[in-house]
């Protein structure tokens, strides 16, 4: 059959308004609406047929009931269900719509397409509900359609007349120091009151009521601010890995990034905010604060980072300059073999690790004290690079010097993506210029 047989079946089958006759040859002619299509359609059978032209009402046709009409009244429903709970709107740069089609409707769709006998083409009622609305969504907020990773995705309920705006996180990247050799990287709750602060009626011993093991964290230094920039209901802190808490993280900083849940300001001033949390507090400091897109939550978890670290060491019995020298000589470049520490085995599974140490530097400060600099591939584990940890790892500084040695203090001066830097342009975003 022809188009025009084609659409003269639909025409026959009427009341069909322009859009639902349309729709039924949404493949051909590219750059037309639906309605635009039908309109053009139905003309074109009048004229063949040599017929009076007569419009359809959308409200009287059969197949959308006159829903085809009501595009505009849904796009804004859409926008109002983001400022509709009294608290102040949600900004976003990018949404995607999704309709619940009324099964009435498609089945109504179905039937008009078994009778006119069309078997191919087409696109369903949904599909053209949100494409029309989500135009005028665009249109009405100057925000841009994203079908991967929406800021919002608005749920049109047809049959419900109603819609669920799920607002999705934001998140923020930098990088953090912690001069503080007291405060864990992420709050800790209490294990004793699961956090609750309280037991058998009682404030908890265990913590002193407050539900932490630790008053403060990098975390509860770091993102209240931003959960409070952003207008967020809960946030978290995504580390790129996190060393022991009494060690300090200096130098570049560990990348890090807080996920904001419900953001209301999804592009706050991220250098008022590093300032304020700088200004906030002596034990961390941060840097380099971006707007970031969801994907970095898992770079900063995942990518392979290679860690540079400063341990004060101090040893059992006297070691000279040149002995030092040739220790570290060795331990410079080298492969590290280390089975699984004694003091993890007890909850990591023993097996033997191999990790190359890049850069092994030092300085004795007198026989029996050193500051050694390592920089070492994701995994090595220090202490034991330094005290052979009973023999466990080869070669150690401990095994080479031949006396037991000691880390006494040890920082972390940087952490950087093995291969590639955390930096990677991709994941990060920029606030769309003013609207
Ligand atoms: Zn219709
Ligand atoms: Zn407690």
């Amino acid at each position: 059959m022809s188009l025009l047989e084609d659409a003269r079946a639909v025409v026959e089958n009427g009341p069909v308004c322009d859009a639902c006759l349309g729709r039924q040859f949404a493949d051909r002619s590219f750059g037309l609406t639906n309605a635009e299509r039908g309109a053009a359609l139905r003309v074109s059978v009048e004229l063949d047929d040599d017929e009076p032209h007569e419009d359809v009402a959308t409200d009287d046709c059969w197949v959308c009931e006159g829903l085809c009409a009501t595009f505009d009244e849904w796009a804004e429903r859409a926008v109002a269900a983001l400022s509709g709970d009294g608290e102040s709107d949600v900004d976003f740069a990018t949404y995607q719509v999704g309709t619940r089609a009324p099964p009435l409707v498609e089945e109504n769709e179905a039937l008009l397409r078994e009778s006119a006998g069309l078997t191919e083409g087409g696109e369903p009622f949904k599909s053209e509900f949100n494409r029309e609305v989500g135009k005028r969504v665009g249109e009405l907020t100057g925000t841009d359609v994203d079908f991967e990773r929406p800021d919002v995705l608005f749920v049109l309920d047809i049959d419900d007349e109603s819609v669920d705006a799920q607002v999705n996180p934001a998140f923020v990247y930098g990088r953090y120091r912690k001069r503080s050799r007291e405060i864990p990287q992420t709050e800790w709750p209490c294990r004793e009151c699961n956090g609750t602060g309280r037991r058998g009626g009682e404030p908890c011993i265990h913590c002193d009521g407050t539900g932490y093991m630790y008053e403060e964290s990098v975390e509860q230094l770091v993102s209240p601010p931003i959960l409070r920039a952003m207008e967020g209901d809960d946030s978290s802190f995504h580390g790129a890995g996190r060393e022991d808490i009494d060690a300090k993280m200096l130098g570049t900083g560990r990348p890090f990034v807080v996920e904001v849940k419900h953001p209301r300001d999804r592009f706050p001033d991220v250098d008022a905010l590093e300032a304020e949390i700088n200004e906030s507090t002596e034990k961390v400091e941060v840097e380099g604060l971006r707007l970031a897109a969801y994907d970095m939550v898992e770079r900063v978890k995942e990518l392979d980072a290679s860690k540079t670290y400063r341990a004060r060491v101090a040893f059992d019995e006297p070691v000279d300059e040149t002995e030092f020298e040739a220790a570290l000589a060795e331990l410079d470049g080298a492969t590290i073999e280390q089975d699984t520490p004694k003091r993890v085995s007890h909850r990591r599974a023993a097996k033997t690790r191999v990790r190359e140490a890049y850069a092994v530097s030092g300085e004795l400060e007198d026989e029996t004290h050193a500051t050694v600099e390592i920089h070492g591939e994701g995994g090595l584990y220090i202490k034991e690079l330094v005290s052979s940890d009973e023999g466990w790892t080869t070669p150690s500084l401990a095994g080479l010097l031949g006396t037991p040695c000691h880390v006494t203090e040890l920082d972390v001066l940087a952490v950087e993506g093995e291969a590639e830097s955390f930096e990677d342009p991709d994941y990060f975003r920029e606030a769309p210029a003013e609207r």
